[in-house]
């Protein structure tokens, strides 16, 4: 057991358990006894083994991640920035899957990248969809991440064969092959030594699945005490597509299956039927998640590339919809997408005073933790998890210190974290992750990401180029 005293802390987001929210701290102290806080209150007078000056640091808890794709999104740098297709309702998903595929043996350089810059932004949990490859498990448990692994499984699969329809592969035997991969995986990180591999039971998208894998696995989820995602309501693409199969929009066919409720998270629910995109006649869909206590992954960023974003933030929250933020896609920082959840809330409610900063913190911390039905992370308490961040209130950024959460997520984001913990042991240091080797990952980046783009000509319908489908920032002249 070793024991760490972060002594006479300038400011600590506290866990308020009257409000049953966060609250700052001033001049007090944390302790932590191997994995758990043990003490957080004015002078600590019991033993130590390290002793940590809280002169200008502030202590938040790490941030909760609930959706994210680390080992292949980190390959569309530079490729999707600009990318949407105006006969998909702009989203460029579905071009983007139908033309590039990542060779299986790049993700784990992928995911080695993408979990270092996570953490470097101060996430300590995180929920990691994919469809597994190897040397998964092993970047996960290296990483120190507390983690839960979403194993992927589709019975179909996306083509085009022209420029505004998405068709369907069908393959059902494959799709549940995959799923009991998928259960075997999980039992199998859940048996891992560290105790921080979880899993969560994962058909990736509503429309690439059938109602009977769709209920059936959340079925073994619920047998299992395991979590359930799924993309549902992400793109009009798929409302209209789910619509035409079902006569009902994405949200109320899943509850129609009953597989909605606590434990459930959906990536992402911004295309419901109320929002101005869809104007469908019914506005239930809203009602439902919140009535049922599903779990909404907010991931704002690549949304708000396209010209989407959620309507609103704060109306989610209120109708009780247990909403949490994730990265989703790129870059892979979470405070970005707390700052962008915040003014984007702000844009889509015609209002400068929803969207708080409080609000986006929360959502980004005790509202990922809720999600995954947990109450001993996403927050500092007595007998909480360690997974602390350390904020550095002598960056510029941070400057003049008036409040550090404004500070962090309207100016300073990942700059500020020094130091972050998880479970206890130190992973990132001095601005550096301590896990992984983030930047000999990195430059594998670039190999991987060419062999993406050769195959691109072969695997479009039309016959196109990478730089045709999606060109550079700007064109290239001779030298
Ligand atoms: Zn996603």
């Amino acid at each position: 057991m070793t024991t760490t005293h972060f002594k006479n802390v300038d400011w600590i987001v506290a866990w308020d358990s009257s409000t049953d929210s966060h609250a700052y701290l001033n001049g007090a102290d944390l302790v932590f006894k191997d994995n758990e806080i043990s003490f957080i209150g004015p002078s600590y007078n019991g033993d130590s083994d390290v002793v940590v000056d809280g002169k200008d640091l502030c202590l938040i808890p790490g941030f909760v991640d609930i959706h994210a794709h680390p080992a292949s999104e980190v390959y569309f740098r530079g490729l999707r920035e600009d990318h949407s297709v105006p006969e998909h309702y702009m989203t460029g998903l579905y071009e983007r899957s139908c033309v590039y595929a990542i060779d299986q043996d790049d993700k784990h350089h992928g995911a080695e990248v993408s979990y270092a810059d996570l953490m470097l932004s101060g996430v300590t949990t995180l929920v990691d969809i994919t469809f597994p490859y190897p040397g998964w498990t092993d970047v996960m448990a290296r990483s120190g991440l507390r983690m839960y692994a979403a194993p992927g499984f589709n019975t179909a699969t996306w083509y085009r064969d022209n420029h505004h329809q998405l068709k369907y592969d069908e393959n059902e035997a494959k799709g549940w092959r995959d799923f009991e991969t998928a259960l075997s995986l999980i039992d199998e990180l859940r048996a891992h030594p560290s105790g921080l591999l979880n899993g969560i039971v994962s058909p990736v998208q509503i429309d690439n699945n059938t109602s009977d894998i769709l209920v059936a696995s959340r079925d073994a989820a619920r047998e299992r005490g395991l979590l359930w995602t799924t993309h549902a309501s992400q793109s009009v693409v798929e409302f209209n597509i789910m619509v035409e199969r079902h006569g009902i929009t994405p949200i109320q066919y899943l509850d129609k299956l009953g597989v909605l409720g606590e434990g459930a998270i959906l990536g992402h629910s911004m295309l419901i039927d109320d929002h101005s995109w869809i104007r469908w006649h019914t506005k239930l869909d809203l009602k439902l998640l919140g009535d049922s206590h599903t779990a909404v992954a907010h991931c704002p960023t690549p949304f708000m590339r396209y010209g989407t974003i959620l309507e609103n933030l704060n109306r989610y929250q209120d109708a009780g919809v247990r909403l949490g933020i994730g990265t989703d896609t790129l870059p892979h920082n979470y405070i970005e997408d707390l700052r962008y959840a915040a003014i984007m809330a702000r844009i889509a409610g015609r209002d400068g005073n929803i969207g708080s900063t409080a609000d986006v913190f929360y959502a980004g911390t005790a509202g990922g933790a809720k999600a995954l039905m947990r109450d001993d992370i996403g927050r500092l308490s007595v007998g909480a998890k360690a997974d602390i961040v350390v904020l550095d209130l002598d960056h510029p950024l941070m400057k003049p210190g008036r409040d550090p959460l404004a500070a962090l997520i309207h100016s300073a984001a990942e700059r500020a974290i020094k130091d972050v913990y998880i479970d206890g042991k130190q992973v990132v240091k001095n601005h550096e992750v301590l896990t992984l080797n983030r930047i000999e990952a990195a430059g594998r980046l670039r190999e991987g990401q060419a062999r993406m783009e050769s195959g691109a000509r072969q695997r479009d319908f039309a016959g196109r180029s990478h730089e045709e489908i999606t060109p550079l920032t700007l064109p290239t002249v001779e030298s």
